[in-house]
């Protein structure tokens, strides 16, 4: 716990500092403590650190975390690779979905409400997850018809081999692109354990940090 809360801090200076050298609030950015293959327990000795948001890319994993932990408050974002039939369910428990990616998605989530962020991939390979910026505009169009979500802004994730400042700047560029579409989708998902500090100075919203906080994570069993 002592360990856990000594890294927290840590984060939690490194955003400050981060904030202030970018001329921003720092009380303006969300940083959501990535839990994934982390047992519910460390999710509740975060809770009782402060931590408000927590992010999970297993479906599975997360509905068990999820249940075990009814009694904490806690904003959860689903952030993984999400297959349409599992939609439904991942809204039963996500508060947002940070992953959305393609218009068969967006009719998928279309029955329920939700807040979704739209992915855009950073990289040439369709594998990795998100939508490829040329495809932008079409999905934007697609989610704006839809009344029941949200479209809170843009996740990436930097691709390797990449500076990771120049790829958070392509995704503040295509940022202006979605907000032609949905002019309140301002916020930016974008920043992990190795380059947050990057992802504050273009201007991110919700940072998606795990390892530096929770430590290694567990190998999946
Ligand atoms: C695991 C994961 C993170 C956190 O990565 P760390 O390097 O551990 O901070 C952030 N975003 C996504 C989409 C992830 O899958």
């Amino acid at each position: 716990m002592t360990e856990l809360a000594d890294r927290l801090d840590a984060v939690r200076g490194g955003i400050a500092e981060a904030a202030r050298a970018a001329g921003r609030d720092a009380a303006a950015i969300t940083t959501i403590v990535v839990t994934k293959f982390h047992p519910a327990s460390l999710v509740r000795e975060l809770a009782e650190l402060g931590v408000t948001d927590v992010g999970e890319s297993r479906h599975q994993e997360a509905v068990v975390k999820h249940a075990e932990l009814a009694d904490v408050a806690l904003t959860w974002h689903f952030i993984g690779q999400l297959q349409s039939k599992k939609a439904r369910a991942v809204q039963q428990y996500a508060d947002v979905i940070h992953s959305v990616d393609r218009p068969g998605l967006v009719g998928a989530l279309a029955a329920a409400p939700s807040a979704v962020f739209l992915q855009l991939n950073l990289t040439d390979d369709p594998g990795r997850g998100g939508v490829a910026p040329a495809d932008l505009p079409a999905l934007a169009e697609a989610v704006a018809a839809v009344p029941t979500l949200t479209v809170l802004g843009l996740m990436a994730v930097a691709p390797l081999g990449e500076e990771p400042r120049r790829a958070f700047a392509r995704v503040r560029a295509a940022s202006e692109v979605l907000r032609g579409v949905i002019p309140t989708a301002t916020h930016l998902s974008m920043g992990m354990s190795g380059d947050f500090a990057e992802a504050i100075l273009e201007g991110a919203t919700h940072l998606r940090i795990g390892t530096a906080i929770t430590g290694n994570r567990p190998s999946p069993v």
